[in-house]
């Protein structure tokens, strides 16, 4: 019997990586994890946790605004960038300190290199040339920001990576993409203050994403002040005075920004791993592929999260992790269920959703009832704020199973985790109706859309 120097080498200490190793290593297997930079990923690293803490600090110019409303002065408010981005490292290194001694108390070895293929059951340590030996190995190297090398200029912009950790806070910034990124960081700088632009390709941002939500957000976002250009992209970035960026547009405008950032979706890290030498299958983007299980066309070699681009988000990588821990160590295969992915977009005003939206919805059910409101929620009468709360579910007529829920508004991620639990059961549209309402909340408006707002019939509304 060929015997190796670990049962299981991970390959990543991002999210999906420390969760198998940590599980694996638990369970009494021999685990080694190797990471090059900073245990906790993209996520913890440079991703969703000091992105969302990002947005707090953005929100506050508009608490204070409100504030009025409800009876108090508030002074004087000023903004301190370098204030944040200290109180954020802390944040993140005590989580980073959090996922290595998780990995420390289940008894995995943590090695500080870099890990790549030498072969199917073989890894080189970078730092020292060492080779290891694995029965298992696990890729779960994420991906990082597309650079968009053909942009002329580009090595002058910056993407999500740098946008934490600026020297200074820039007094203007264009931003380009519609997507979750360009969205949440237009609305992130705008809330600190910085003059933004978004440039996006298409007519209308988010474009996976309902089209209520949409509207209703671009709209939302062109009223804060933000400049939102559709229909138009970058076509070369120039260095300008004083360390500016003079950004040419197809539309032939000129701008003048501090800062550009590209924001145009992310590419797996599966440049130098040793892939090739290990005989592992990529796609065209450079996606390891992986079979139901995570497996790759490799016995042995398995990949997860990011790397392998099914869905790019941070629980689903911590999913498909458990599920390889459940098929691979604990006998009983179970493949990742990418069904129903219930999602925030930490925009403001946030998006929550889960399911299909209408057009999608229509393309399949030939009968839908959709049930929207539209309102002001109760905090913006005192405050005064002009904004809107959407909700929006869409309705198989045939069986009235919810196929969608799509809300705009107040801690709509909240609200979409707990519809994401809904959904998965198979609620109906009989099941909302016949649940008492929470008062006072904008979520009881869930429930209290009693009649169809309109219906679509072979993907015409009626
Ligand atoms: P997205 O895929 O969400 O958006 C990419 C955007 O770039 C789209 O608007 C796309 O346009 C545009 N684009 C792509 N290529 C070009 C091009 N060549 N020229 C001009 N525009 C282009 O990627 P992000 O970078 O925003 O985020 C990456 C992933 O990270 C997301 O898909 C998401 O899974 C995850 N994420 C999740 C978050 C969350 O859960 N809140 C937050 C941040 C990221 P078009 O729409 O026309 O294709």
């Amino acid at each position: 019997m060929t015997t190796f120097d670990y049962d299981l080498f991970v390959i990543g200490g991002g999210s999906g990586g420390v969760r198998s190793a940590r599980l694996a290593a638990a369970m009494g297997k021999k685990v080694a994890i190797a990471e090059e930079f900073r245990f906790g990923g993209t996520c913890v690293i440079r991703g969703c946790v000091p992105k969302k803490l990002y947005v707090y600090a953005s929100q506050f110019p508009e608490y204070f605004e409100d504030a009025a409303g409800f009876g108090w002065q508030v002074g004087e408010a000023r903004f301190d960038w370098p204030a944040l981005v200290a109180a954020k490292e802390k944040e993140i290194t005590r989580l980073e300190g959090l996922y290595r001694k998780g990995l420390e108390n289940s008894g995995a070895t943590i090695l500080a290199t870099r890990a790549e293929l030498t072969g199917p059951n073989r890894v080189r340590l970078t730092a020292t040339g060492e080779e290891v030996t694995a029965e298992r190995i696990l890729i779960a190297v994420g991906g990082h920001p597309t650079p968009h090398t053909d942009l002329p200029g580009h090595e002058l912009c910056i993407s999500s990576n740098e946008a934490f950790d600026l020297p200074a806070l820039p007094k203007s910034i264009l931003i380009s993409g519609g997507g979750y990124i360009a969205v949440e960081f237009a609305n992130i700088f705008h809330g600190l203050g910085v003059e933004t632009t978004l440039i996006y390709r298409g007519k209308q941002i988010l474009s996976r994403f309902d089209h209520d939500m949409r509207q209703g957000v671009q709209s939302a976002m062109i009223a804060k002040g933000i400049r939102i250009v559709c229909e138009d992209i970058i076509t070369s970035v120039a260095e300008g005075e004083g360390g500016s960026r003079v950004v040419r547009t197809k539309a032939g405008e000129t701008l003048t920004v501090d800062q550009v950032m590209l924001a145009l979706g992310r590419v797996p890290n599966t440049g130098g791993l040793g892939l090739k030498a290990a005989g592992v299958a990529v796609n065209e983007r450079g996606a390891i592929l992986v079979d139901d299980y995570s497996r790759t066309n490799v016995p042995g070699i398995f990949a997860l999260g990011d790397v392998t681009d099914r869905v790019q988000l941070t629980p689903v990588a911590i999913h498909e992790a458990m599920c390889f821990i459940e098929t691979e160590f604990r006998g009983k295969p179970v493949s990742p269920d990418h069904d129903l992915i219930a999602t925030a977009v930490f925009s403001q005003p946030e998006i929550g959703t889960v399911g299909l939206s209408e057009d999608e919805a229509a393309k399949t059910f030939g009968d839908l009832e959709i049930y929207r409101a539209e309102f002001r929620p109760m905090k913006a009468t005192l405050s005064g704020r002009q904004e809107k709360t959407i909700m929006k579910l869409v309705v198989n007529a045939a069986d009235r199973k919810v196929l969608g829920a799509h809300i705009l508004g107040h801690e709509a991620g909240e609200m979409a985790q707990l519809l994401g639990i809904s959904l998965k059961a198979g609620v109906t549209k009989d099941d909302f109706d016949r649940t008492m309402a929470v008062h006072p909340t904008a979520a009881e408006e869930l429930v209290t859309m009693y009649q169809p707002s309109y219906r679509v019939r072979n993907g015409q509304r009626v």
